[in-house]
């Protein structure tokens, strides 16, 4: 067995991978980059080697670095993780000839299935089935749509080097096709250097299923069941479970067949992903094969007890596979839950930020969160925004989806955006909880989602409300008691909590902003044997009671009892109930005044991204909406531009550089 691995990988996945080296005794060296000198993962390795700045181009993704850093420690093996270098193939191939075992699979597998339009050639020729579609050498725009018409519309364009959703388009029809065409090749042109397109059907509500095989160097091969990735934004998984629901023996066994089928095609070796696309008539086809740990593995391990980083280490050491497939079996149910900084409310950007206060869940047998930071960690511009997975397990499926719903209210991240409400909304939302899973889940369940209905708010408003007033009267309580010495007095009218006022007569007037806009909520406090709140917004009252203790808030609507899980970060308040999240914020009082917002407002970075171009002299003096600068983000570009008369003082940054969402761009002078 190897002595010492390093781990070419940064974040969770590195952490995770050293945690079960240790358990088996092998010693462990990281790798990191100039932003990582303080990370987690640096921290619970044996050695670490400082190999760049922080780009990734310049230390993560640099092969030589990181197979010198392996030299230099006595390093025997190298796990890749996921990203990063774990699917190139040269860096597998040097890995090789530097006499380093790479923890995956051999050159020719990654080779394989490098591109989208031979893995489909070789799976085709290995009997495996595939998406109608066309993926061969001749790109003439009359053969591609030639094909699109033969198959029927609607179609789906593919970049054959295609990775992460880029390169892609819907058809609908063949008037739109060559159009599509061109976008599409221009954006995989730009992605991938390479505009080498296929078709495919496009299958209107598939559900993405995929299987986990594993095989040995010495021609054992066992898939380990599947996991269901239906639920994606941007084409990019959100929330795994594993078994996928409503599977039934045969189909399992006969998409395990088919997974184990195209992986003995490539002569596999080590942990690889099979992705189907499962029609709902119980079709499926293979879509592409992963020749590397995939970030969702920690639900298979959950439902099976197999560590797979172990299994990775041991097959590379030159083992048999620990089990044979009848030794395999599914034992409960288990969900993931990727926590990202990002907005989910602005199509999912991701943010940054420090994370100045984070608790996670308890872990324990049903609960298990990977991660690579630590609270007064950053979430950089220069890395994947993912703060960790959430993973629960119970006997079952709903079991396990109660487990997801309470870790996902007990987790506490401040100083930045998370979409953990976002995610408690999806885990609670009723088509979720009857498991009617298809790719295009979060855009059909939209309204449902981000609770932006009137039928939401009214019901919402006055849960807000009613927090808030219970929330203000705790802590005038906490300062009653605390009030200094000889100035104690609890009957002063000044720490009363119900809302006295000489004259307006125990009324609170609350504005409450919800989804971007603010409503005024008015609460009237009655006092009796029990407090009762009369909650008005407009014509709608609510008769209310309540009861805050802890992070647990009690509440009475006209006779209906309820609670809910509170969490509190940078101003903003979320209330987790069986429903969704509520989540809300008070107004900030305008002390600025109207003309001071507005120019201040456009020169902060809306969001992570770079410089482009400035587009005037600082200095000059530009009319208002004239054009500043142009950033980058995400592919998209944004103009800011100038908020009144006057002029640009000075920018703050230059083009090409950085810029964190939220920076100030540049100091501006309004003409008085
Ligand atoms: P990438 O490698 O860019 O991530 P994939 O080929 O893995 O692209 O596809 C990503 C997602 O796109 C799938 O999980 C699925 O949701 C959707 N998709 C891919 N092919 C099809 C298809 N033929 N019909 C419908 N949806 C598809």
């Amino acid at each position: 067995m190897f002595e010492k691995i390093l781990i070419a990988n940064r974040g969770e996945i590195a952490c995770r991978v050293i945690r079960t080296a240790h358990r088996m005794g092998i010693r462990t060296v990281a790798v990191y980059s100039d932003a990582d000198r303080d990370a987690l993962h640096v921290s619970m390795a044996d050695e670490a080697v400082h190999i760049g700045a922080a780009p990734s181009r310049e230390s993560y993704l640099d092969a030589d670095k990181v197979i010198d850093a392996a030299l230099r420690t006595g390093a025997q093996a190298i796990h890749p993780g996921y990203g990063f270098l774990s699917e190139n193939a040269a860096f597998c191939r040097a890995c090789r000839d530097q006499g380093i075992t790479f923890i995956g699979p051999p050159v020719g597998a990654i080779e394989a299935m490098g591109s989208k339009s031979a893995a489909k050639t070789i799976m085709e020729a290995a009997g495996v089935p595939l998406v109608p579609g066309y993926h061969g050498a001749d790109q003439s725009v009359v053969i591609l749509r030639e094909a699109a018409d033969a198959m029927g519309y609607p179609v789906l364009l593919k970049a054959a080097a295609g990775g992460g959703g880029k390169g892609m388009r819907q058809v609908w029809n063949g008037a739109e096709f060559d159009e599509a065409l061109a976008a599409a090749k221009r954006e995989s042109l730009n992605a991938f250097g390479d505009d080498t397109m296929l078709v495919e059907k496009y299958l209107t509500r598939p559900r993405h299923v995929e299987i986990q095989v594993f095989c040995d160097g010495n021609g054992n091969a066992v898939y380990l069941f599947e996991r269901d990735c239906s639920v994606q934004r941007r084409h990019q998984k959100v929330i795994e479970e594993a078994p996928a629901p409503g599977m039934t023996p045969e189909l399992r066994e006969a998409m395990g067949q088919a997974a184990i089928k195209a992986a003995v095609a490539i002569d596999y070796e080590g942990a690889g992903t099979v992705e189907f696309l499962l029609d709902h008539d119980g079709a499926f086809y293979f879509m592409e094969m992963n020749t590397r740990l995939q970030v969702e593995h920690p639900v298979t391990e959950m439902i099976t007890g197999q560590d797979l980083v172990e299994w990775q280490i041991r097959v590379a050491d030159g083992e048999d596979l620990p089990l044979a497939q009848g030794e395999l079996a599914i034992r409960g149910h288990a969900f993931e839950a990727r926590i990202y900084a990002e907005d989910a409310e602005n199509d999912f950007l991701p943010v940054t930020g420090t994370l100045s206060f984070m608790q996670p869940p308890t872990a324990g047998a049903h609960v298990r969160v990977d991660t690579g930071v630590r609270q007064g960690d950053e979430v950089s511009v220069f890395y994947d925004p993912m703060i960790a997975k959430l993973i629960v397990w119970d006997e079952d499926r709903d079991k396990a989806l109660n487990r997801l719903t309470r870790a996902l209210s007990e987790y506490r991240i401040s100083g930045t955006t998370t979409n953990i409400d976002f995610l408690y909304n999806l885990a609670s939302c009723a088509p979720f909880r009857r498991a009617e899973l298809d790719t295009g889940f979060i855009d059909k369940h939209h309204a449902e989602l981000f609770r932006d209905t009137a039928r939401d708010i009214e019901s919402d408003l006055p849960l807000a409300a009613l927090y808030l007033v219970l929330r203000q009267q705790r802590t005038t309580a906490l300062h009653a008691r605390r009030s200094d010495g000889d100035h104690r007095d609890p009957t002063s009218p000044w720490n009363l909590n119900n809302a006295w006022r000489s004259v307006t007569d125990n009324l609170h007037t609350l504005e409450i902003v919800l989804h971007d806009t603010q409503y005024t909520v008015a609460v009237e406090q009655q006092c009796g044997a029990t407090t009762r709140y009369l909650i008005r917004h407009g014509d709608r009252v609510v008769c209310a009671q309540g009861v805050l203790e802890g992070s647990r808030l009690r509440a009475d609507f006209d006779g209906y009892q309820f609670s809910a899980t509170v969490a509190e970060h940078d101003g903003l308040c979320s209330l987790y109930t069986a429903g969704g999240a509520v989540v809300f914020r008070l107004a900030e009082p305008d002390l600025g005044g109207a003309d001071q917002a507005d120019t201040g407002g456009g020169l902060l970075a809306p969001m992570n991204g770079t410089m482009v171009a400035l587009l005037v002299e600082a200095g000059a003096a530009v009319k208002q909406g004239d054009a500043l600068l142009v950033m980058e983000a995400m592919k998209m570009e944004h103009t800011i531009r100038a908020p009144a008369d006057g002029r640009v003082v000075s920018f703050y940054y230059a083009a090409g550089e950085l810029v964190d969402g939220g920076a100030e761009l540049l100091e501006f002078s309004a003409d008085e």
